[in-house]
């Protein structure tokens, strides 16, 4: 097969793999009808900044039947495969031309684990000591790699992850019968020590939920990724709404909507940014978030109490807890108010305060402006 119709089927193929969703942190999704984004993501690396990656598979085979899956043993899918030379030529002449600037290699798990984790590191110790690529590669660890495989993927990329596709055992079962829950997290305790002793080129492994696929909810997500952040030094989290896809068991399974994903990622951030506890995340009695409200404006006007806050005396804790004021904001208003009071909504404005979201919260020199 021609290697860019190999590039176009594996890169479509990995779009199903979410670490992909560094998409959705700067809100955008390839767009379907550029020939060019059907195989080029926008990343947000581990710095904050947002460069073009190629995010491929290197084969498109698995033994494995995860219920979601394309490429689930018995698909309907071609086999499709790159060898290590083949792949890494290709992504050098995407480099040079400017069309890339990162690489996402991820793979079904084709004649096996140790083959694929093989071809994976061949592929990347080509990229770094034939090519000297000194850019973004993002490699992941597939289910049951050996040590040695997970050491030297953190030696050569700058993240790597594991993808856990549900919260625990049991909603892993219903999904991926043949993945064990406990035997994900083994490698990422593997790679959190290695991280550890800082002997690696990543600073961070992430992993992906596929949400709605195991009919979990989100509490349990969130509780198993607030136990993640803890325990292993995850990076962040991904969160993908599952999407059926023709020709699976789940075809007739209902999609997630595109809100729960983005609730989930607001109260990740409430969780990685402004110092929520997970107890503090406020679920319905399904246990889900609101879908009608963020997570923040949730917990909100689900404690009174804690409002309205004078802006000229709260603290930074306290301004981060109000609707429309981030971390930016808050240090804008403590800095400013060296210098003098707030007494107009005008004078808040200018930190970047949104007040649409604000005003109901706060005080501004002892009044509150939601009338004005
Ligand atoms: S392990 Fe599961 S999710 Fe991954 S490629 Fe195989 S069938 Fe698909």
């Amino acid at each position: 097969m021609e290697t860019f119709k190999k590039i176009e089927l594996l890169s479509q193929a990995a779009r199903y793999d979410v670490c992909l969703s560094s998409c959705l942190d700067g809100g955008r999704r390839p767009d379907p009808k550029d020939p060019l984004y059907r195989w080029i993501y926008p990343a947000v690396l581990p710095n904050g900044k947002t460069v073009p990656i190629l995010k491929i598979l290197m084969d498109n085979s698995c033994p494995n039947s995860c219920v979601y899956c394309l490429h689930r043993r018995g698909g309907d899918c071609p086999t499709i495969s790159f060898r290590p030379e083949e792949l890494a030529s290709v992504f050098m002449g995407l480099v040079r031309s400017n069309f890339v600037h990162g690489l996402f290699l991820s793979s079904g798990l084709g004649s096996g684990v140790k083959e694929m984790m093989e071809r994976m590191i061949k592929t990347s110790e080509l990229i770094r000591e034939r090519y000297k690529f000194p850019g973004y590669i993002h490699l992941k660890v597939l289910p049951g790699a050996d040590y040695s495989y997970v050491e030297r993927a953190t030696e050569l990329a700058n993240r790597v992850s594991i993808n856990l596709e549900a919260p625990n055992k049991e909603r892993l079962k219903k999904i991926a019968p043949q993945k064990d829950f406990d035997q994900l997290l083994t490698p990422m305790g593997w790679i959190r020590s290695l991280i550890s002793q800082r002997k690696t080129k990543a600073r961070s492994q992430t992993t992906q939920f596929v949400v709605g696929a195991s009919d979990e909810s989100d509490r349990e997500i969130l509780q198993t990724t607030a136990w993640l952040y803890k325990h292993f030094r995850l990076g962040r989290a991904y969160f993908s709404a599952f999407q059926p896809i023709p020709n699976t068991p789940l075809e007739d399974h209902p999609p997630t909507p595109l809100i729960r994903e983005h609730r989930l990622y607001q109260a990740d951030w409430l969780l990685r940014q402004y110092g929520f506890r997970l107890s503090e995340i406020v679920f319905g009695p399904d246990g889900n978030l609101s879908q009608r409200y963020d997570p923040k404006m949730t917990w909100a006007l689900t404690h009174p109490e804690r409002f309205p806050i004078e802006v000229n005396t709260a603290s930074y804790e306290e301004l981060l807890r109000v609707p429309g004021i981030g971390p930016i904001s808050a240090k804008r208003i403590i800095t400013a108010r060296g210098r003098h009071r707030f007494h107009t909504l005008d004078e808040l404005r200018r930190t970047r305060v949104v007040l649409k979201r604000a005003v109901r919260f706060i005080l501004i020199n002892g009044r509150w402006m939601l009338s004005e």
